[in-house]
C-alpha cells in the first residue's frame, strides 16, 4: 500500500503548536469508521481477526519463543494488532494495561527484525525505567530461540556500560526517553537501521513531560520508519503525535472487559448442614492446593474461624479481610500473587478487582449474600481464554438462593462430580 507521508524529521508543528497540528484529518485518518465486533469489546478499522498464533505466518523460531513463554492463545489485541504490524502498518492501540500490548509489539518486532544483522532495528520508548526493563524482559523471552539482543536504556544507570553494549550492536532497544536521546546525541545508538519505533503508554510519557525528547528522536529517524503507538487513553497531546506523525494508523480500542461466567465451570455440593461444611472443606483440601484457590466466607468473623479451624488441622491457609491492616493485606496479598501461599480465605472485600492469574479456583463456603457480589468472586475477564472452576457450599437454607443465581446469570450449576480435580 502507498502513503504519502508527513516529514516526521522536520514536523514543527508538533512542536510548539498548542492548537494542534494543521494536517487534515483525512490524510491521516481517512481508514473510515471504527466497526464494533460482535462482543461489543474491540473497535477497529481493520477486520482482519487472526485467533491463533499458528495462522499468524510468523518465524518458527519466533513461534516456539511465544508457546514456550506459556502463550496459547492470544489475546482480543493480539488477534486484531499483530497482523498490521507486522504488515508495517503504523498502528493505534488504545486498551488498558494487562490487555496483552506488550506482548503484541514485542512479537511484532520480533517477526520482522533480522537477527544476522547487528543494528539496532527497532526502538521502543517507555514512561518509566521498571516499565522499559519490563519490556526488555518479554522480549528477550519471546525472541529467546532466535537470539534476538535486546537492550535497555534508562536512566540512573552507568551511561558508558550503555555506550558500550550499543556499539556491540544490539537488535532491539528499549528505553526512556531522556536517556535513549542522550544515547542518540553521544551517537552511541545509531538510528539509520530503525525501522519499527514504538511508544509505549504514549498518554504517560507525554504527561510526564517527555513531548520534546520523543519529538528530538522522531527528528532522527527514517521517514519510513513505522510507528505503532500504544496508549490507554487518547488526550489531545497523543492525538497530536497520531496526526503529526503517523500515516493513515490503524485504530484498535480494547474496551474495559466486562466480567463473564463463559469457561468457568460451577458445581454445588450439598453439605446439608453449616456444621459439615469445614469437613467437605478439608476433604476438598488436597484438590484446592493443586493449584491456588481463593474460599469466600460471608463474614470477617467467619474467616478468622475457619482459619483457625484449618491450621488447627494442620492445613496451610492464609486470610485476609478488612479489619487487618493494608500494610498487613498487602503482605499476604503478594505472597498469594507469588505463589508462596495457595490457598486463600477472604470476604468479598478482595472479590472486585482480584486479579490473580493463577488462581483457578474459587470456593464459596458462603453464598454471596447479595447475587452481584456471585460474579465478582467467580466471574472472570475472557482475555486469554482462562477456564476456572466454581464450588459452592450449599446448606439446605441455600437452596432457593443458588436457583435464584442460576436464574439470574441464566446459567447452570451441576453437582460436583467426583473428579473435580481433573478439572482444574
Ligand atoms: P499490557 O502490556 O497491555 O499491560 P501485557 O502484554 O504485559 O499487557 O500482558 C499482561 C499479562 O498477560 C502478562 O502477564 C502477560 O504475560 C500475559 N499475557 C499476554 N498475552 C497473553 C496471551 N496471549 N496468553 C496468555 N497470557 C498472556
Amino acid at each position: 500500500m502507498s502513503v504519502t507521508s508527513p516529514d516526521r524529521r522536520n514536523n514543527d508543528e508538533w512542536d510548539g503548536d498548542k492548537n494542534g497540528p494543521s494536517i487534515d484529518e483525512q490524510q491521516t485518518f481517512d481508514r473510515g469508521p471504527l466497526g464494533m465486533d460482535p462482543d461489543g469489546i474491540i473497535e477497529s478499522n481493520w477486520d482482519e481477526v487472526v485467533d491463533n498464533f499458528d495462522d499468524m505466518n510468523l518465524k518458527e523460531e519466533l513461534l516456539r519463543g511465544i508457546y514456550a513463554y506459556g502463550f496459547e492463545k492470544p489475546s482480543a489485541i493480539q488477534q486484531r494488532a499483530i497482523m498490521p504490524c507486522v504488515k508495517r502498518h503504523d498502528v493505534i492501540a488504545q486498551a488498558q494495561s494487562g490487555t496483552g500490548k506488550t506482548a503484541t509489539f514485542s512479537i511484532s518486532i520480533l517477526q520482522q527484525i533480522d537477527t544476522s544483522i547487528r543494528e539496532c532495528q527497532a526502538l521502543i520508548l517507555a514512561p518509566t525505567r521498571e516499565l522499559a526493563q519490563q519490556i526488555q524482559k518479554v522480549v528477550i523471552a519471546l525472541g529467546d530461540f532466535m537470539n534476538a539482543m535486546c537492550h535497555a536504556c534508562i536512566g540512573g544507570t552507568n551511561v558508558r556500560e550503555d555506550m558500550r553494549k550499543l556499539e556491540m550492536g544490539v537488535h532491539v532497544v528499549v528505553g526512556t526517553p531522556g536517556r535513549v536521546n542522550d544515547m542518540i546525541n553521544r551517537r552511541a545508538l545509531k538510528t539509520n537501521s530503525i525501522k519499527i519505533f514504538v511508544l509505549d503508554e504514549a498518554d504517560e510519557m507525554l504527561s510526564r513531560g517527555f513531548k520534546e525528547q520523543i519529538h528530538d528522536v522522531f527528528k532522527t529517524l527514517t521517514t519510513d520508519v513505522q510507528i505503532i503507538l500504544l496508549s490507554a487513553t487518547m488526550p489531545s497531546d497523543v492525538l497530536d503525535v497520531s496526526k503529526c506523525f503517523m500515516r493513515s494508523p490503524i485504530r484498535i480500542l480494547v474496551k474495559k472487559e466486562e466480567l463473564t461466567l463463559e469457561g468457568i465451570k460451577q458445581f454445588f455440593v450439598n453439605v446439608e448442614k453449616e456444621e459439615w461444611k469445614l469437613e467437605t472443606l478439608c476433604d476438598l483440601y488436597d484438590t484446592l492446593s493443586i493449584t491456588q484457590a481463593v474460599i469466600f466466607c460471608n463474614t470477617r468473623r467467619k474467616v478468622d474461624i475457619l482459619t483457625d479451624e484449618m491450621h488447627k488441622r494442620d492445613f496451610t491457609v492464609s486470610a485476609m479481610h478488612g479489619d487487618m491492616e493494608q500494610r498487613e493485606r498487602d503482605i499476604i496479598m503478594r505472597q498469594f500473587r507469588t505463589g508462596s501461599s495457595r490457598v486463600l480465605i477472604t470476604t468479598d472485600l478482595l472479590a472486585r478487582g482480584i486479579d490473580v492469574q493463577q488462581v483457578s479456583l474459587v470456593i464459596n463456603y458462603d453464598l454471596p449474600s447479595n447475587r452481584e457480589n456471585y460474579i465478582h468472586r467467580i466471574g472472570r475477564g475472557g482475555r486469554f481464554g482462562r477456564k476456572g472452576v466454581a464450588i459452592n457450599f450449599v446448606t439446605e437454607e441455600d437452596r432457593r438462593t443458588l436457583h435464584d443465581i442460576e436464574q439470574f446469570y441464566n446459567t447452570h450449576i451441576d453437582e460436583m462430580p467426583m473428579n473435580v480435580a481433573d478439572l482444574i
